[in-house]
This record gives C-alpha cells, sequence and structure tokens, in this order.
C-alpha cells in the first residue's frame, strides 16, 4: 500500500537525522584549529635547490606553457659555465587554480606543491609573488635528485660523465 511505503520512507529519513544527532561533529573551528593535510597537497608552489644547494630551475619554461591559467612568467639567464638560471620568476596565486600541472611538467623537480594553503590576502598584488618569495633553501620531495648530475653535459661534467648515462658514440667510427 501507498501509505504503508510512505510511512517507512518517513522513519527511514528521521532514522538517518536522529543517527547522525548523536554523532560526533566533523566541523572544525578554524583557525583556532588547524587540519594537517596530506603531503601531496596541492597548494603554496615553491622553487627548490639540489642537495649541493644550487637552483633547481633551468628557466625551461615548461612550467609556464602546461600552466592552464598562464600564472607563471620568467626570464631565463646564463652563468659564465653554462648554467641556465632564471633571472627573474613571477606566479600570479591571484589566477593560479592549483592543478599541479607545473610540478608535473618540470624536468629538474625545480617547481614543487606543498600543503601550506593559508596564502590568503586582502590585496590582490599580494598574491604575486616573485623568485625571492618562490625560492626556498632545501631540496624539498626528492631530496637526493640533482639534474646537473644527469644532464648537465658540459655544464658540470663532461659529456658521458653523467649519472646513468652511456659515453658519447663517435659518429665517424660508425662509418664503413
Ligand atoms: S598549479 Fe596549475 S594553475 Fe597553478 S601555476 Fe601550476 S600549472 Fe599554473
Ligand atoms: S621550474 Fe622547472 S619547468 Fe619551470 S622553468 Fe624552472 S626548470 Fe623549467
Amino acid at each position: 500500500m501507498k501509505i504503508l511505503s510512505d510511512i517507512a520512507a518517513l522513519l527511514t529519513g528521521m532514522w538517518i537525522t536522529w543517527k547522525h544527532m548523536f554523532r560526533r561533529p566533523v566541523t572544525i573551528q578554524y583557525p583556532e584549529e588547524k587540519r594537517q593535510p596530506y603531503p601531496r597537497y596541492r597548494a603554496r608552489i615553491v622553487l627548490t635547490r639540489d642537495p649541493d644547494g644550487g637552483e633547481r630551475c633551468v628557466a625551461c619554461q615548461l612550467c609556464s606553457a602546461a600552466c592552464p591559467v598562464d600564472c607563471i612568467s620568467m626570464q631565463p639567464t646564463e652563468d659564465t659555465d653554462g648554467r641556465r638560471s632564471a633571472e627573474w620568476f613571477r606566479i600570479n596565486f591571484a589566477r593560479c587554480i592549483f592543478c599541479g600541472l607545473c610540478a608535473e611538467a618540470c624536468p629538474t623537480l625545480a617547481i614543487q606543491m606543498t600543503p601550506d594553503f593559508e596564502i590568503c590576502t586582502r590585496d590582490i598584488m599580494d598574491l604575486v609573488y616573485e623568485k625571492e618569495d618562490l625560492l626556498i633553501d632545501g631540496c624539498g620531495k626528492s631530496s637526493h635528485y640533482n639534474f646537473y648530475r644527469h644532464a648537465g653535459i658540459g655544464v658540470t661534467q663532461p659529456r658521458g660523465n653523467g649519472a646513468e648515462e652511456l659515453p658519447p658514440v663517435d659518429v665517424r667510427g660508425l662509418l664503413p
């Protein structure tokens, strides 16, 4: 009968309401109480250094190209030894959607997401971070990785001396 099914639906709804009345609240009284995000939470972006203390970023612009909202810009520069870096590096966090694509695209693991989500501010211009705001002293994730030990040909080691790098092939020796 329809009346019985209606009463059953009503009682089921009331049972669910009553059940939740005796559960512990899940509301967190932020900012007095803070929830610790997971380590892979995607919030504030940083630029990291390699284990030797050098800047990991080689200003290749891949992060900028991957960014769907075009909020990364930089100017490349080169040392006398050929090592590249960013003369200036800027991220506009007012546009950033924290998708993590920049970190995925980075070949040197320089740009990384951190769980620091407390970067709100009243002045929107304060959300434009320059290199000095982004560059940290540590390695962040993948603390042992040094891009130049793998691919620093002619910069930190001669060709063929990189980690997991095969010796160069003398193409003339392959000729008949
Ligand atoms: S997290 Fe996404 S939106 Fe933010 S800078 Fe990186 S690529 Fe751009
Ligand atoms: S942060 Fe990474 S992807 Fe972006 S310019 Fe630097 S090295 Fe290239």
